[in-house]
């Protein structure tokens, strides 16, 4: 499971959409060989080593009920025969497919106050410690450096593929929520030293703290492997198209999501990729681009589509 070989990889496929006479790719990490793929399988994939290589035992994460996030931890925690908590804020604590599935993972689930997240992972950890274990911290949705570092890889699998198939990219779109996908795509971006377009669709945060925050992965990335700082000027986050925040939608994203699983037969979801493709197109609309060749990154999220499959079914 998870060896560096097999889950590094994923499919890139051509769209049926063609919105401006553009060309649309798509970058399958939905597909990412474990379970139901997604950035925070590509993202967990490698806590998972460096958890192997400081000798921890258990793991500590945080994240809602709908947390992509937290269901693969608990999931290749329960691989490993890891104990597993996780802490959930009491406001976002509603049964999902992921909490679900979080449950048959056997993770230990702590619920309180959003105000007191912090709190009660600093007692987790401390209570743990006490026990004579040796606890591993992811932070949530997988940030910081190990998690930048997932996509800096992918953003390399990018670049094989246009030297393997002569398509290059002019534009690079994916659904950014804390900015660690988008950081470690434009690191990649600056590794590789090419000069296409990498926008991120915020799905929740507002600028200038959204974009504050993706540059501050970024640099604290580029620290980590000796490169120089940027500033803002590198980078895209695009907050035009965030509705009333997190987890809000219209009938023209349902519509979008309707689209693509007909057309290609791909599930997006209402909360993170059927958003930021909605929001990509409305951005190539206002802002006129054309016959370009554009690739979207699928960041998998599959369980939300099926916990969002009443909306679409009830949407004419
Ligand atoms: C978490 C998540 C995102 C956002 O990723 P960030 O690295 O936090 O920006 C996008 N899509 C899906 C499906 C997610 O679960």
């Amino acid at each position: 499971m998870l060896n560096q070989k097999s889950y590094r990889t994923t499919p890139i496929q051509k769209l049926y959409e063609n919105l401006n006479d553009n060309l649309f790719y798509l970058k399958r990490d939905d597909l990412f060989s474990f379970f139901l793929g997604g950035n925070k399988a590509r993202k967990a994939a490698l806590f998972f080593e460096d958890i192997k290589k400081k000798n921890c035992d258990c793991v500590v994460s945080y994240g809602s009920s709908s947390s992509n996030h937290c269901r693969v931890v608990a999931n290749i925690a329960a691989a490993k025969s890891m104990p597993c908590y996780l802490i959930t804020p009491t406001e976002a604590s509603k049964p999902t497919i992921n909490s679900k599935m979080v449950q048959i993972f056997g993770a230990t689930v702590r619920k309180c106050p959003t105000t007191e997240v912090e709190k009660a992972i600093e007692t987790v950890l401390a209570e743990l410690k006490k026990q004579g274990h040796n606890p591993y911290f992811i932070p949530g949705g997988g940030h910081g450096d190990i998690g930048t570092r997932a996509y800096v890889y992918a953003y390399e699998e990018i670049n094989n593929y246009e030297r393997k198939t002569g398509i290059y990219f002019d534009y690079i779109f994916l659904t950014s929520g804390t900015g660690t996908t988008q950081a470690g795509l434009i690191c990649g971006q600056l590794i590789c030293n090419d000069n296409r377009t990498i926008v991120g669709i915020s799905n929740a945060r507002k600028n200038p703290y959204g974009g504050q925050v993706v540059l501050e992965s970024v640099n604290s990335y580029l620290d980590s492997i000796g490169k120089k700082h940027v500033t803002s000027k590198n980078i895209n986050f695009v907050d035009d198209y965030v509705l009333g925040g997190y987890g809000s939608y219209n009938n023209d994203i349902l519509q979008t999501i309707k689209e693509i699983l007909i057309r290609d037969g791909i599930p997006m979801d209402t909360t993170y990729t059927g958003k930021g493709f909605w929001g990509m197109k409305e951005y190539i609309k206002e802002k006129q681009i054309t016959g370009k060749n554009i690739l979207f990154i699928h960041t998998g999220g599959t369980p939300l589509f099926f916990d969002s499959l009443g909306e679409l079914a009830d949407e004419t």
